[in-house]
């Protein structure tokens, strides 16, 4: 009898191991390969997992392994990507099979369709003889090279000659929003895609926010195939481009932090845009950061990267200031727009607000100040258009008693209820909590005191949205936030009225700051940004900053002339804000060396790494003891020794989200391999008593996050 083939094949639980299967090579007629994509039986059920060992032996007992009941129809993943979700599921203390199969779109996860699926590619083949050709020069933000100013030919000089084929190289790619940082990366990779089987990854942050963003990369690459994966395409769209990519078949890889981990046979070059960007971390399920990914990627298969934005990261800033990574400047607006002035509106000067007598709808507890509002008209005079932004949605993040101190809380969460006011989503004004969904009536009476007049406090884009439309009735007023764009065709169709100047004030959230080229926008203010000064979480003025000079971004690119060619205005109180006063200066380097300073200082990352153990239960006191027990563990086994801290358990900053009460234990050391050690120790502590990742005497739910962004 011959001996039978065993393969180990990992699934998407959360398990140390994979389990033996038998292969029977005449019901799946083709020998095993690492890799393969398979369905196999899993208790009474089944499941998709993917084979990471072919053997001859199994140290279980043969005849009691089940076999492999089917294989996807889907060429085995290239060693390469492996390799790549081998180190995410290590460095990130995560299953190796919940690494993996998350990362395969649902369509490839159904066996029952594994027939069909095949059947309908072949079919697809056949047909795409055809390619679309695309124009290029009717693309709008298509920039041919003899176009190219001096900077940017410079800046792609010296990308050609140092990111260069089959050797790692990463480059910092530094200018302002606007200078052209796009259109620079975009023709360096068009020179080094020179053959027609080469592989380009481009990372973006969201780009549901940008479709036109693709039809601009589509505009390069008129012969080249693209793919584009994210989470805002259909199933069978995603599972289609993911196809493609690990195929071979697509050469341009566009896609946001979930396709990092797409296998592509043949990648040889990665550009990560808005390399700072918070969305490139995972926040469920295995806690990635897809742009630390895409860097240990272009490191193991020895190509260049490019990481590009207009306020680089901390890490990334500080490790192009060492000479780790290439430092290239754009430090001038492409179509010689200059950057807009900054406006810096003390609101503790009288002279700034609103007084009792101006005139305002009454009723209507609105705060804009006298300089925006002034601004406002003068833009409106100009028929020029004005962005209003304003960190919240909804009509007002609170509502409150005037007898008594009663807040519109949320019970499930440890946050208030939003007011929103009919007309925005459905026909009914509502009490919405942003953290668990809990949608309530608006009480008539106070539900402690039975007093009928409950006042809004704060506000929200919708408030403000009335308020300006009342103020200035015969402008045109748009909203943009995720509650408007939700409706109708979405953020396109907003931004495409934007675009094509049927709006006078745009009144939204973040949103409406990301990527987008306006040209007609001269003048932005932002309401709310203190709000983020004084947050516990050491990174909250990084990330302002960012926002900031992105939103500055905005204004000011229709104007090809002038000195100062838009306007920004912030209301803060604290103006003296180091934040603020670098962003008065346009100043992002000044900015981030002060950052450094500080974060060196205080002995924070990029100055030492850090991991959080996450603890989930239904009351705090069980998930801070479960962390208290744990940390008593690592004491008692020796295991907390020079350079490595661990701090007591506390509750974490959002405590209660639908009724689950959370729990952390943060870990510090100045040594990347120590605190993998201790993580792995952790690992293996807490498996020991837990089925998956909830502890069996207390069922707490626990999870490991190394690197998180906010502690
Ligand atoms: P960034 O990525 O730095 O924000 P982009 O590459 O998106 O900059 O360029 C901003 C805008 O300026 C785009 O509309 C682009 O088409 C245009 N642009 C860039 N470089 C030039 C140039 N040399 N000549 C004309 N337009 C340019
Ligand atoms: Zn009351
Ligand atoms: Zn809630």
């Amino acid at each position: 009898m011959p001996s039978p083939t065993v393969v180990q094949v990992v699934v998407d639980k959360p398990l140390a191991q994979g389990f033996d299967y038998l292969w029977d090579k005449a019901s799946l007629e083709v020998d095993p390969q690492i890799g393969h994509v398979v369905e196999v039986p899993f208790g009474r059920s089944s499941l998709v997992g993917v084979v990471i060992k072919v053997s001859a032996h199994s140290e279980y007992e043969i005849k009691k392994l089940r076999s492999v009941t089917n294989l996807a129809p889907l060429p085995p993943m290239d060693p390469a990507a492996l390799r790549l979700m081998n180190f995410a599921s290590q460095y990130y203390i995560h299953g190796l099979g919940e690494t993996i199969i998350p990362a395969i779109p649902q369509m490839w996860k159904k066996p029952a369709s594994w027939g069909k699926l095949s059947a309908s590619l072949l079919a697809a083949d056949l047909k795409k003889t055809k390619k679309k050709e695309v124009e290029k020069n009717l693309a709008e933000g298509y920039v041919s090279e003899s176009d190219l100013n001096d900077v940017q030919l410079l800046a792609l000089e010296q990308l050609k000659n140092f990111c260069t084929q089959e050797k790692f190289n990463a480059a910092l790619l530094q200018g302002q929003t606007g200078s052209g940082k796009t259109a620079v990366f975009l023709h360096w990779l068009r020179a080094l895609l020179s053959d027609n089987k080469s592989q380009a990854l481009i990372l973006v942050p969201e780009i549901n926010l940008t479709p036109q963003l693709e039809r601009r990369v589509r505009a390069y690459f008129p012969e080249k195939k693209m793919a584009v994966l994210h989470s805002g395409v259909s199933e069978k769209k995603r599972g289609t481009a993911w196809y493609e990519a690990i195929t071979g078949e697509a050469q341009i890889i566009l896609g946001t932090r979930l396709a990092a981990l797409t296998p592509l046979p043949n990648l040889c070059a990665i550009v990560v845009d808005e390399e700072h960007d918070p969305s490139y971390k995972q926040q469920d399920g295995i806690r990635y950061s897809a742009r630390d990914l895409a860097i240990w990627r272009a490191h193991d298969l020895k190509i260049p990267i490019v990481l590009s934005s207009a306020t680089p990261s901390l890490e990334t800033w500080i490790a192009a200031k060492a000479g780790r990574y290439q430092h290239l400047r754009l430090d001038q607006r492409a179509q010689g727009a200059a950057l807009p002035k900054v406006h810096l509106l003390n609101m503790r000067d009288p002279q700034n607000q609103l007084s009792p007598g101006d005139k305002v709808k009454p009723g209507l507890n609105f705060s804009l100040s006298k300089p925006v509002i002034a601004a406002i008209q003068k833009s409106l005079d100009e028929k020029k258009q004005s962005l209003v932004l304003i960190n919240r949605r909804g009509y007002a993040p609170v509502l409150n008693c005037s007898a008594c101190s009663w807040l519109s809380k949320c019970h499930q969460c440890s946050s208030y209820m939003v007011m929103h006011k009919a007309g925005a989503l459905g026909g009914k004004s509502v009490l919405s909590c942003h953290h668990c969904g809990l949608v309530k009536g608006i009480p008539k009476h106070c539900p402690d005191c039975g007093n009928a007049d409950l006042k809004t406090l704060g506000q929200g884009t919708q408030k403000l949205e009335d308020a300006i439309e009342g103020w200035w009735p015969s402008a045109r007023v748009l909203r943009v936030d995720t509650d408007s764009s939700r409706k109708s065709k979405g953020a396109e169709e907003l931004f495409q009225a934007i675009h094509e100047g049927n709006v006078d004030i745009v009144v939204g959230t973040q949103m409406i700051a990301k990527g987008h080229d306006y040209q007609h926008v001269s003048l932005v203010a932002v309401l709310d940004a203190d709000g983020r000064l004084f947050s516990q979480d050491f990174r909250a003025p990084e990330r302002l900053f960012a926002q900031l000079v992105q939103v500055a971004g905005r204004a000011g690119r229709a104007n090809k002339d002038g000195e100062y060619s838009g306007d920004i205005y912030i209301e803060t109180q604290f103006p003296e804000a180091a934040v603020y006063q670098y962003l008065l200066r346009h100043d992002v380097d000044g900015f981030l060396s002060h950052l450094a300073a500080e974060r060196e200082e205080a002995k924070l990352p990029p100055f030492c790494y850090q991991a959080l153990v996450h603890a989930e239960a239904r009351s705090l006191d069980k998930a801070t003891r479960f962390l208290g027990k744990l940390k008593g563990r690592l004491q008692n086994k020796g295991l907390i020794g020079v350079g490595l801290k661990v701090y007591d358990p506390v509750p974490r900053s959002m405590m209660r989200v639908a009724g689950v009460e959370r729990a952390q234990l943060l870990i510090e050391s100045d040594d990347r391999k120590r605190l993998q050690m201790i993580l792995e120790a952790i690992d293996g502590d807490l498996r020991s008593q837990s089925q998956g990742r909830i502890s069996k005497d207390d069922r707490v739910r626990w999870l490991i996050e190394r690197d998180p962004l906010t502690i």
